[in-house]
């Protein structure tokens, strides 16, 4: 599972994963009853390199969990695949 940030047409933000961006928006969108904003090509929604709040649907993994939501900055850390502090934002 990848994890994406995202906005939604009302302005509101979120963190889904799916298997692919485009799975993601359809399980955030299933889930919230809200648009991603953009089109097809252009939808507002980023890779993120770790879980952040709010979480609107995360994998539960059957022996490993749910990951934490390390990222508390997602806004800036939308669109890398790692974080770009040396350690992850919880610092
Ligand atoms: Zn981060």
């Amino acid at each position: 599972m990848n994890g994406y940030w995202m906005i939604f047409e009302d302005g509101s933000r979120g963190y889904c994963e799916g298997q692919t961006a485009y799975d993601a928006k359809h399980i955030a969108e299933h889930l919230t009853k809200k648009k991603v904003k953009g089109s097809y090509t252009e939808m507002q929604a980023w890779v993120l390199p770790y879980p952040a709040e709010p979480v609107i649907w995360q994998f539960d993994h059957p022996i490993a969990g749910k990951r934490p939501t390390y990222c508390h900055t997602p806004e800036n850390c939308k669109g890398n695949t790692g974080c770009p502090r040396r350690v992850a934002c919880t610092e």
